[in-house]
């Protein structure tokens, strides 16, 4: 079970905050808490709902083993209510349906946590009916909206709720939790480097789409330097069905960007930073026969390739000019 202490590792800057606010006792009503999925609102969302209702705390830190610790865990305390979208927005009536059962229920504690996800999609009913919640004085309410699209969400809600910016993960954070979800040290490498948004590493693994593109970015690269013949039939066979989108293009771009980078780091000695961390010989033997200059070159000529995606252009054309100057360099 997490800890403040654990959760500081992904988001410093706003666990300081908050528990700076818990120590002083001066939570606020309502918080506001905005970024890309996977850096950690719904947990910290969690954890402060356990501060929050804990009857054990240590300062700041909630006991995680009393009652209400355990009900939160387990998602089924009866003071903390997540609300979720209805179809494609949270409407007036799931707020009013909470409070009307809070009232036949009887006060069990005046503490109530409401969990609202994709606050974005709240209609101004339901964004009024919360905020008028939060002002009733016979309750402490805590409202923690959650939303990957802060400005979509209505100027009501900014206006009555602190808001706090998840910053996306660091590559090294992001590289754990590929890992610790089961993904090999060789794709996860290779993934924490081309994005930290979990929604998108999840695209880029369905299909084990990744793990080809790899194997054919690589590939190529090594055919470049050993068997230049072979290229544009590798181009032509393996690459092209598996880029197809212009999306799909773009990363097979970057990819491409990823290997000349990891040419450069392994001129300079810089190994573990290395994307694609299995294939250190090859890199080194490249690296061998090419300056500096001419890598930088390369990289040049992929970025004016991924400037050219944007227009219309014929991507079988676009990759054999840019596969020819690289293999000029
Ligand atoms: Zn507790």
């Amino acid at each position: 079970m997490e800890t403040w202490n654990h959760l500081k590792e992904i988001q410093p800057r706003i666990i300081d905050l908050l528990i700076k606010t818990l120590q002083k006792d001066r939570l606020a009503h309502a918080y506001l808490f905005e970024g890309s999925k996977g850096t950690g609102k719904r947990v910290v969302a969690l954890h402060l709902a356990k501060s929050f209702f804990c009857e054990n705390k240590d300062e700041e830190n909630p006991c995680l083993q009393c009652l209400n610790c355990r009900r939160i865990e387990h998602g089924n305390h009866p003071d903390v209510h997540f609300i979720e979208p209805d179809g494609l927005s949270i409407k007036k009536h799931q707020v009013e349906h909470l409070q009307k059962e809070f009232s036949y229920r009887g006060v069990e504690s005046a503490k109530k946590v409401y969990i609202v996800e994709h606050a974005d999609l709240m209609t101004v009913g339901a964004a009024n009916s919360i905020l008028k919640f939060l002002e009733e004085p016979a309750t402490e309410t805590l409202a923690i909206l959650l939303t990957e699209q802060g400005s979509k969400v209505l100027p009501t809600i900014h206006s009555r709720s602190q808001h706090m910016t998840f910053a996306p993960l660091s590559r090294a954070t992001f590289l754990d939790k590929l890992v610790q979800n089961g993904n090999s040290n060789t794709i996860s490498s290779l993934l924490a480097s081309l994005t930290t948004s979990y929604h998108e590493a999840e695209q880029l693994l369905e299909g084990d789409w990744i793990a080809q593109a790899r194997t054919v970015v690589i590939q190529l690269m090594e055919e470049l330097s050993t068997r230049p013949t072979q290229v544009l039939f590798t181009l032509q066979e393996k690459w092209l069905p598996l880029f197809k989108e212009k999306s799909q293009l773009d990363i097979g771009l970057d990819m491409i960007l990823l290997w000349l980078r990891d040419l450069m780091f392994t001129k300079v000695g810089k190994v573990d930073s290395l994307s694609y961390i299995d294939q250190i010989d090859l890199l080194q033997q490249q690296a061998l026969s090419s300056s500096q200059d001419t890598i930088s070159q390369k990289m040049s000529a992929v970025l004016h390739a991924k400037r050219q995606l944007v227009a219309n252009v014929n991507p079988q054309l676009m990759m054999e000019k840019l596969l020819l100057n690289i293999q000029e360099g």
